[in-house]
């Protein structure tokens, strides 16, 4: 019987978002070599995103350590044709029509091209990326004691693995089935649609029973253009959320254009990142808001971050561990202040009334801007 072969490289990354491209990037430019699978045909599409772009000012602002961090500052300076629309505020709209408004520093962008742009500097510093390419299955194979990825497109094996698959994290689900050890927490069911129509400067939530235990937004891209979303805890909605969603936009006066949907994993960054040799980055890892949805840049930070301990362990036998402590002391503050501001929300902001009355009174305190921005909740300061 002929043995199938088995493709070797150095380092394999699953899934071409923003964690996937910005790891490949990372590690090519410091000479390793890198594949890239990626089961779509063409990468970024469909977009399963709000599409709200954060500027390195948001990301520094929020994370720690970065300052200094000449290769994620450069990373950030996207060029202008993928910025739509700019993003300086954002307003919370009470189930009673009472909003809060806050600065923002990011911008609305189309993700099908940001995530094209992120991927093909990648390609430029050297990595490959291979489309319609999906990882099946995970063999250990006892006698030569490594790993062996099964595509549909051929069989692979490799130094160093990175998880970049996004929410439903493919690496640890085939590794570790349901082990929440290895698999983020709390996938909340999103759905959202392009519209057109009269839409706002500003980046709009809304809180209530409109979206019960998650929000609806509106994010503008452009005159008359906008992504309009809503996330909503697992089983809190009844019906079908694509006719919430449609009723949102049509009492808004918004036509809509498609329609698209995906899962955000809310519950906090997995227990463990790195598993021997592979390194789960961006929503494999947990790494979104639980507190606002946004995970692009934790999904670049942590790609980075991934790509530069495996540089240091090729050079000076540094742990692959020390990924997972760079996430914790850069991102573990804002994501756990998040996380408690969403379980606060997931516990007390029940039916419009409490939810009014709860929010008139932090509100005006800062309190619905700190869970925004994922800092420590008042109620804990
Ligand atoms: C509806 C929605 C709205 C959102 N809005 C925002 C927002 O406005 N701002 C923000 O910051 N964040 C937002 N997020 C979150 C953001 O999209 C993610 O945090 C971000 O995309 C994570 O990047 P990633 O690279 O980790 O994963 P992804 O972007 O999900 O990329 C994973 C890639 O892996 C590929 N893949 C998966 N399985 C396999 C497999 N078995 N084999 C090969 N390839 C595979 C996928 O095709 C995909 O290309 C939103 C998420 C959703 C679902």
């Amino acid at each position: 019987m002929a043995v199938k072969s088995v493709e070797h490289r150095q380092v394999i990354v699953i899934g071409a978002g923003p964690a996937g491209s910005a790891c490949a990037q990372r590690l090519s430019e410091s000479g390793i070599d890198v594949l890239v699978l990626e089961r779509r045909s063409v990468v970024g599409n469909p977009a399963q995103c709000g599409e709200c772009i954060p500027n390195w000012g948001e990301v520094v602002g929020t994370f720690l350590g970065l300052d200094n961090h000449q290769w994620l500052k450069d990373y950030f300076d996207f060029p202008e044709r993928i910025r739509l629309h700019r993003l300086d505020n954002m307003r919370v709209f009470l189930p009673s029509g009472k909003a809060f408004h806050f600065k923002l520093d990011a911008f609305a962008g189309h993700r099908l091209q940001f995530d094209g742009y992120l991927a093909d500097k990648a390609v430029n510093a050297g990595a490959e990326i291979r489309t319609m390419t999906a990882l099946k299955r995970i063999q250990h194979q006892r006698k030569s004691n490594r790993d062996v990825l099964v595509t549909d497109q051929g069989r692979f094996s490799c130094d160093y693995l990175i998880d970049a698959s996004g929410s439903l994290a493919h690496v640890g689900r085939l590794r570790h089935g349901q082990d929440p050890t290895f698999r983020p927490e709390d996938q909340v069911p999103t759905i959202y649609a392009q519209v057109r129509g009269k839409v706002p400067e500003t980046f709009d939530v809304f809180l209530g029973s409109v979206a019960p235990s998650g929000y609806a937004w509106i994010i503008p891209k452009g005159p008359n253009f906008a992504n309009v979303g809503l996330g909503v805890r697992a089983g809190k909605l009844k019906g079908s959320l694509k006719e919430h969603l449609e009723k949102f936009c049509s009492d808004l006066g918004l036509e809509i254009l498609s329609i698209g949907g995906g899962w955000i994993p809310m519950g906090g960054p997995v227990k463990q990142m790195v598993d021997g040799t592979t390194m789960a980055v961006g929503d494999a890892a947990g790494l979104v808001m639980p507190s606002n949805g946004g995970g692009i840049s934790q999904a670049i930070i942590s790609g980075c971050f991934a790509a530069e301990t495996i540089v240091e362990h090729l050079e000076n036998g540094t742990s692959l561990d020390a990924y997972e402590q760079k996430v914790r002391s850069c991102m573990g503050k804002a994501l756990k202040n998040s996380l408690r501001s969403k379980n606060f929300g997931y516990a007390f902001l029940r039916g419009d009334v409490l939810t009014e009355v709860i929010l008139r009174c932090l509100g005006p305190i800062g309190g619905i801007r700190r869970a925004m921005e994922c800092e420590k909740p008042l109620w804990i300061v």
